[in-house]
């Protein structure tokens, strides 16, 4: 059956020489007749769109509201492919801009001009929220019993945070074994998802569910879903919001699976051809050195948008390598441990859209840098701080000026992966080899140790006298 709840939103292939449309009560993953990715597009000149981004604020002064109160839909006219009174929200997107002086210190940037974007205040800790709202939204719509992902872990917790609150579909939850921090498989199974632990990593998991999904007929909410990138278009539009909606230089965000990166290219782009913003920001990605599929494609093998037409022969050859030399994705920022990115594609594009870099870091940079993040005052996980080191890097380099207004988003909450922090900090040597040293990671520059003092008050003051 199908259904059209809007008549001015629809979903349209992406590639440059397809370009199909298809309805929006339409359950898709990729276009049935290229296989490129789907975007949902609007008619806008049939949506009401506000004149100015200022508009936004005035939901502000009707919190009350849930659908003004959510951080993803205050802004559904800028994603209005579902009735807003059908929106899904469950609080999301209370996130906002953060001016962080001691971290652009670390950083190279003069001070004020670093700020984070802090999505782990989302309700699950992680900015998949965003999406997830979205994506629910659409699920919600076409009727759906059950909910797939394949996940990393925080689009689990994410989906599964939904289905408990709103009671309207069971998840399902396919992660790679031993691939899934601790913080984020309780989440899971705390939430009551039914969690498949398949044998493999997440690549594996990604296929599998893709052909579950098809065959029984469960929406699949993994960022393949065009719906979901909709929802994440917003966190965009937030950093505008604590800029006073002015463009920043430059938008640094952690690769994985390119969800992200592809749904702020399109946020901007949209708010430019909508006249609502005047230029477009710069995009760097930053890829673990560990899980480089985006920086080899670029930076080596010259991969570009290319007018909707990458070097598909390049890609493929590429993975057919990666296969040949079993090379498969490991780095200590879980999140962004990926071998072939789902969202490859629209991502080239967003690179084209913001003039964007791809860099790679170093699990020592990424793990060094979260813990920067921490000293100010911010936790997250390890992916979230590729971010950071990343633009570490590109101000060393000369790519990103000291002066430039410069955004890090902080993609998940610090609690997600403990493991990763107490085996820097440690004192113990054997933990910190286990977790950390079989990685490359060599020292904890920033460690914070724990000072172990026998039970005894005089030894205790003793310790306070010399370290306090
Ligand atoms: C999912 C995730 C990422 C990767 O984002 P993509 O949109 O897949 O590139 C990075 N950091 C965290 C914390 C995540 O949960
Ligand atoms: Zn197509």
């Amino acid at each position: 059956m199908k259904l059209r709840f809007h008549d001015h939103a629809f979903q349209r292939c992406i590639s440059g020489t397809c370009g199909a449309t298809f309805d929006v009560g339409e359950t898709l993953v990729a276009c049935p007749r290229c296989g490129e990715l789907l975007d949902v597009d609007y008619d806008w000149d049939r949506c009401p769109v506000p004149g100015s981004l200022r508009e936004f604020e005035q939901a502000w002064a009707r919190r009350h509201d849930p659908h003004a109160f959510s951080g993803v839909w205050r802004f559904h006219a800028l994603l209005p492919f579902a009735p807003r009174e059908l929106c899904v929200t469950i609080g999301e997107g209370q996130t906002f801009l953060q001016r962080a002086d001691w971290v652009a210190g670390y950083v190279g940037l003069k001070p004020g001009c670093l700020f984070l974007q802090y999505e782990g205040m989302n309700p699950s800790g992680s900015f998949k929220d965003n999406g997830m709202a979205a994506a629910f939204t659409h699920a919600r719509l076409l009727g759906a019993q059950r909910a797939a992902c394949a996940s990393t872990g925080n689009t689990s917790a994410s989906l599964a945070l939904y289905c408990a609150v709103t009671r309207l579909m069971r998840a399902v939850i396919f992660v790679g074994s031993g691939k899934i921090a601790f913080g984020k498989l309780a989440q899971a199974l705390e939430f009551g998802a039914l969690t498949i632990q398949i044998q493999g990593d997440f690549d594996d998991a990604m296929a599998r569910v893709k052909e579950v999904s098809r065959e029984l007929g469960i929406y699949l909410v993994n960022s393949v879903n065009p719906f979901r990138l909709e929802g994440q278009k917003t966190i965009m539009y937030r950093v505008l919001e604590g800029l006073r909606w002015e463009v920043p230089d430059w938008v640094v965000v952690p690769g994985g699976n390119l969800g992200n990166s592809s749904a702020f290219g399109k946020a901007f782009w949209e708010l430019k051809q909508l006249g609502l913003i005047d230029r477009m920001p710069r995009m760097a990605i930053v890829n673990a050195t560990g899980a480089n599929t985006l920086s080899q494609l670029v930076n080596t093998h010259c991969v570009t948008w290319n007018g909707g037409r990458p070097n598909r022969e390049s890609i493929s050859q590429f993975y057919q390598a990666m296969d040949r030399e079993n090379r498969r994705a490991s780095t200590i920022a879980s999140a962004i441990e990926i071998n072939r990115p789902v969202n490859l594609s629209k991502c080239l594009r967003a690179l084209e859209w913001c003039r964007g870099v791809v860099c790679e870091v170093s699990d020592q940079e990424i793990l060094d840098a979260k813990a920067q993040v921490g000293m100010g005052g911010f936790g997250c996980e390890p992916a979230s701080a590729a971010s950071v080191a990343g633009a570490k890097r590109l101000v060393e380099q000369g790519i990103i000026g000291k002066e430039e207004r410069v955004v890090c988003v902080l993609t998940g909450h610090q609690l997600k992966d403990p493991n990763a922090t107490v085996a820097y900090h440690t004192t113990d040597q054997e933990v910190f080899n286990k977790v950390l040293g079989c990685r490359g990671v060599r020292r904890a520059t920033f460690a914070n140790r724990a000072v172990v003092v026998p039970n005894d008050l005089d030894e205790i003051i003793k310790a306070l006298r010399l370290y306090g």
